[in-house]
């Protein structure tokens, strides 16, 4: 088996490996670190997981510590672009990591947060940029960064990046780069459109790639228990009081879904942060932080806002909704079981969402075993939960705010106007805002389309992704979604 040592990786890199207690390589790094240390172009199919960060971050470490040259000013040696800036920051986190016995300057810009100080900390000039679309063309209509020297350029999830509808800044940031460059392109999938903007940017690329098949991860224990929606809060609570549940991930198809589940949470004195689009970056570093570092063993996530988020240790995914794109279901429960631990993966499946169940089976060819209510729990019938949701719409928040409007917030002064629809809102998290519901990546017809009043309870369409504000494509609308791709896992054993 190929190990790290094998690839000639310069001395400080494998030694941060071996301080990281990385073992071997995993199959895309055994596949892609050889020829992206030569310089070769690179197309891979890999997805979260699968170690694809240190399959380019490696490689481009060593090629930087082989040829040391300072940055020029306002500019970039090396150039990694992520639709996310979680992931953004993840991948700059990773680069500091398998950096740190190098003397390489990285730096993350993203929107969201003040643009003066990402200008500062270019002013000089960095080894290595991570950055998203929008942003990044911020910067260079205000002349605060240049392409001109990019020697590496890194296109990290190129399919959510179109999803996102970054296409177009993405077209104007490629023809800003040099023509003699190393070009590394990563895709979950490859579709079509993927395949041809691969084809554009790359030079006669070494292809690699890793099970792209949507399999769900086999160290996670799955389960299914049938609840009517207005059971399903009673029924989180219920096992959210097990303190052997250390760190669970709770997933919601909406953002006010995500916001309502934390509400019914702490009704219960259970801690809980949301994070979703509608959150703003620092309310999502916290609540990021907090569930990293343990003080918050909840976190109550959309599919978007949790794509790319890497968490050691999370015990238990919990589905409060079921997706209705059944690679999303496998997705995410392969946040458990990371790094070779076990997991459990619960979801809720009410009648409507059995649809979506079936669908989920065909895709990852496995029946989820059913579980009943656990011991001790009565589920409220559907008029006591029908009541209780009428009492909480007309509860009166604390100062004066409704259920679903945020502090700071003001109340919508448009008759009619519903909560949650106040103007502190705009603007900002396009990440999971829109109308539409994802596409499927297959083109296939999802269940329970058409059926707009049968469509599972919160079911507001908020899987669609649209470019941030903080990020704003310049390109039109998207037209895909962010979730609507296949996901497949990579050889999930033991990596040693
Ligand atoms: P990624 O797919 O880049 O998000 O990586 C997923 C996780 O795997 C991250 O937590 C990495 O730190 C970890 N990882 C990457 N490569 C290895 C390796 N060779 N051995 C052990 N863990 C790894």
């Amino acid at each position: 088996m190929t190990q790290f040592t094998d690839f000639g990786l310069a001395q400080p890199v494998l030694r941060a490996l071996e301080e990281a207690g990385y073992k071997s390589p995993t199959p895309i790094q055994a596949q892609a670190i050889a020829p992206a240390m030569q310089g070769r172009d690179l197309c891979g199919i890999a997805q979260t997981g699968t170690g694809k960060t240190a399959a380019f971050a490696l490689p481009i470490l060593h090629r930087l510590a082989e040829t040391p040259r300072r940055p020029i000013r306002r500019g970039c040696r090396v150039l990694v672009l992520s639709p996310t800036r979680e992931l953004a920051n993840q991948i700059a986190e990773n680069f500091s990591d398998y950096g740190k016995y190098l003397s390489f300057t990285n730096t993350v810009v993203f929107g969201g947060v003040t643009i003066s100080r990402q200008e500062k900390a270019l002013a000089n000039g960095v080894d290595i940029l991570v950055a998203t679309p929008g942003r990044l063309m911020d910067l260079i209509e205000r002349r605060s960064l240049t392409l001109e020297a990019v020697e590496i350029l890194v296109l990290d999830e190129a399919d959510q990046m179109l999803d996102l509808g970054f296409i177009h800044a993405l077209k104007r940031i490629v023809k800003m780069l040099p023509k003699e460059r190393q070009s590394l392109f990563f895709s979950a999938t490859m579709p079509k459109n993927i395949a041809s903007l691969a084809d554009q940017y790359l030079r006669d690329p070494v292809q690699v790639a890793v099970t792209p098949v949507a399999t769900t991860a086999e160290r996670v224990t799955q389960e299914v228990i049938f609840a009517h929606t207005g059971a399903k809060q009673a029924l989180l609570n219920h096992i959210l009081r097990d303190p052997a549940i250390e760190r669970v991930l709770v997933f919601t198809r909406t953002k006010h879904g995500a916001d309502r589940v934390v509400r019914g949470l702490e009704k219960v004195s259970i801690n809980a942060s949301a994070i979703h689009g509608n959150k703003s970056q620092p309310q999502r570093e916290r609540a990021l932080a907090a569930f990293k570092d343990g003080s918050c063993r909840v976190l109550v996530a959309t599919d978007i806002a949790a794509r790319g988020i890497d968490v050691e240790a999370v015990s238990h995914v919990i589905n409060y909704d079921l997706p209705n794109v059944p690679e999303s279901y496998v997705h995410r429960i392969g946040r458990t079981a990371r790094a070779g631990a076990n997991g459990l993966a619960i979801s809720f499946c009410n009648d409507e969402e059995k649809a979506y169940l079936r669908d989920i089976e065909r895709t990852t060819r496995q029946k989820i075993p059913v579980a009943g209510f656990p011991e001790g729990f009565s589920p409220p019938s559907r008029q006591e939960a029908a009541d209780n949701a009428q009492a909480e719409e007309r509860r009166p928040a604390p100062n004066g705010q409704r259920p679903g409007q945020r502090q700071g917030q003001r109340p919508s002064s448009r008759p009619g106007g519903r909560p949650g629809q106040g103007r502190g809102f705009e603007g900002r998290g396009g990440e999971n805002r829109g109308s539409g519901r994802p596409s499927r990546p297959d083109g296939a017809a999802r269940p329970q389309e058409g059926r707009g009043d049968r469509r599972p309870a919160g079911g507001q369409g908020e899987n669609r992704a649209e470019p941030r504000g903080e990020q704003r494509s310049r390109g039109p609308r998207p037209q895909g979604s962010g979730e609507g791709r296949a996901i497949g896992w990579l050889d999930r054993g033991p990596r040693s």
